[in-house]
């Protein structure tokens, strides 16, 4: 009895954060549309990590939120690993804020440098180039504690992660391409994702 309702916590959290972080990103949406994209970059390969995130951040746990498949992969939570689990969706949720903040209206869902686009250096960008991919990252991990199933726990890691390693080779090339030598010099004083790290 007492597993089942922290599996249901667990899982109330887990609503929360998605919707928190659709709250976060709603106006961004929405004024980004009104900026030009000055070099849009959409081949086959970006199309399919985004969906593969999507599939692994959002849509393989919600399945499982809410009609229990595929059940055969459930397990117990405990109230630490619940709270845990919290706590990191919530630490994902405050980077992305900041992240959202920092780059306006530069930035896309997908690889496009917009009209006067100006490279971010500052704030949560100044020691890691991918501060938005970071808090990702901690989104695609708060499922392995927060949820009571193996295949909802690891589908952001894999999901995210597939589009994570797509992805940020070609974003920095991008970058390079269009900064040349400021992007050259950022990239020597900054790491990608964990600052001081990697
Ligand atoms: N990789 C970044 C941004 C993700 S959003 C992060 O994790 O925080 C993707 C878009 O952001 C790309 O289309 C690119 O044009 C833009 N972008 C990435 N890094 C940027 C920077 N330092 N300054 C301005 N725009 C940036």
């Amino acid at each position: 009895m007492e597993n089942m309702s922290w599996e249901l916590i667990g899982k109330i959290i887990w609503c929360l954060g998605v919707i928190g972080w659709g709250i976060i990103r709603f106006r961004p949406n929405i004024k980004s549309r009104k900026t030009k994209i000055a070099v849009a970059k959409r081949p086959f390969i970006e199309r399919f990590s985004m969906f593969a995130s999507q599939l692994g951040l959002g849509i393989v746990p919600a399945i499982w939120v809410f009609t229990g498949f595929p059940s055969q992969f459930d397990h117990a939570v405990s109230p630490i690993t619940v709270i845990i689990g919290g706590l990191i969706f919530l630490a994902s949720l405050h980077f992305f804020r900041k992240t959202h903040k920092a780059l306006g209206k530069m930035w896309s869902h997908s690889l496009d440098l917009r009209q006067d686009h100006k490279l971010v250096t500052k704030g949560i960008y100044e020691k890691v180039r991918h501060p938005m991919y970071s808090a990702f990252w901690l989104w695609a991990i708060a499922p392995l504690f927060l949820l009571g199933n193996w295949i909802a726990g690891f589908a952001g890691i894999i999901g995210f992660g597939t589009l994570y390693f797509l992805r940020v080779g070609r974003e920095e090339a991008m970058m390079e391409a269009e900064f040349g030598q400021e992007y050259r010099d950022y990239k020597t004083r900054t790491h990608k994702i964990i600052p001081g790290i990697y």
